[in-house]
């Protein structure tokens, strides 16, 4: 197996490990995965897990070799990038409610390899329909749709979408999909003209609007009623709390970012009496996500630029840490 390990700050190297499969595993052939903000900030010497480790928390692939059981050999699957710790009381029962879970390309090995041994129980089969390059974007689907879930959305409800990151894109999609009327705000109008021809009506230029104004215009001076806050989308945190109205909810969700802070005032939320949710993993929520693309429910069109090559990753990965603009990496991994 071939895997791209960040080694140290700065510092990447293709590396070759050998691993076997066991009765509850499966060795899937990767065919694409996405390198996230998280794995820039690791390789910029941000991680707090110990170097070298292998970035990348979004992966998609077929099984070349399985136990005799359940997936076979050729079957196209998702991963689930979330590890149960198996020593926790929930583990002994049921894994999956598991809290002290690991996740691949955090705290666990990623998936920037050409083969990956894993648990069956992260291996998603994927229908015919859903092309790989859709599918590689499963946890964000699923991340994007567990925060709008908490959010408790309703149709015809306004949704603030703050950032136009690949989650931003994905979770206004999914709002138009449920009915609701996203409201999308970035200072990046490509991404705006991006979302625009993914049939999201409003957008708001956050560089040359007064946001608030405009969705002021936008809701009839009602405000919103649920707003979303990428995490990583350029955005000032505070204005999802400026932008909801009075009872409303604001999820604040993305990759949880290393050592990073991100200050609110929290005037708004008492005096507006908010509620406010966190969202940093899609777990759980995986054949939900899967199963919106195969029904053509979420659009992931001009999420991300072209794929770049597996043997170009590392240098690829190296330009990105040296730039201010990165939104995600879409690897292609046929070696
Ligand atoms: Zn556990």
């Amino acid at each position: 197996m071939k895997v791209w390990q960040i080694k140290a700050p700065n510092s990447v190297g293709l590396q070759e490990v050998h691993e076997n499969i066991t009765p509850d595993t499966v060795k899937v052939k990767l065919t694409q995965c996405v390198l996230a903000g998280s794995d820039l900030q690791s390789l910029r010497g941000l991680a707090d897990t110990p170097y070298p480790f292998v970035p990348g928390r979004l992966g998609v692939g077929v099984v070349s070799e399985a136990p005799d059981d359940g997936l076979k050999r050729g079957q196209r699957v998702a991963v689930e990038p979330y590890i149960p710790c198996g020593e926790c009381a929930a583990c002994h029962t049921d894994p999956r409610q598991c809290l002290d879970f690991a996740i691949m390309g955090r705290n666990g090995d990623g998936l920037l390899r050409d083969f990956v041994v894993l648990p069956k129980y992260c291996l998603f089969p994927l229908p015919d329909q859903v092309r790989d390059d859709e599918a590689v974007f499963t946890d964000y689907i699923a991340l994007a749709l567990k925060a709008l879930d908490r959010l408790g959305i309703e149709p015809g409800q306004h949704i603030a979408v703050l950032g136009a990151s690949p989650i931003g894109l994905i979770a206004a999609s999914l709002a138009i999909y449920y009915q609701c009327v996203p409201i999308l705000i970035d200072g990046r109008q490509e991404r705006l003209d991006a979302a625009r021809d993914n049939g999201v009506y409003y957008t708001v230029n956050s560089n040359l609007t007064d946001v608030n104004k405009r969705v002021i215009e936008i809701t009839g001076g009602r405000l919103c009623e649920r707003s979303v806050f990428c995490m990583a989308g350029g955005e000032a945190p505070q204005k999802a709390l400026s932008l909801t109205m009075k009872t409303g909810r604001v999820a604040y969700a993305g990759y949880q970012p290393f050592n990073e802070t991100c200050n609110v005032n929290i005037i708004d939320t008492v005096t507006k009496s908010l509620s406010l949710v966190g969202v940093s993993d899609g777990r759980g929520y995986t054949a939900r996500a899967i199963n919106m693309l195969a029904n053509a429910a979420v659009n992931i069109k001009d999420v991300l630029p072209a794929g770049v090559p597996f043997d170009a990753a590392g240098s690829e990965l190296l330009r990105a840490a040296a730039s201010n603009y990165y939104l995600g990496m879409l690897i292609n991994i046929t070696v």
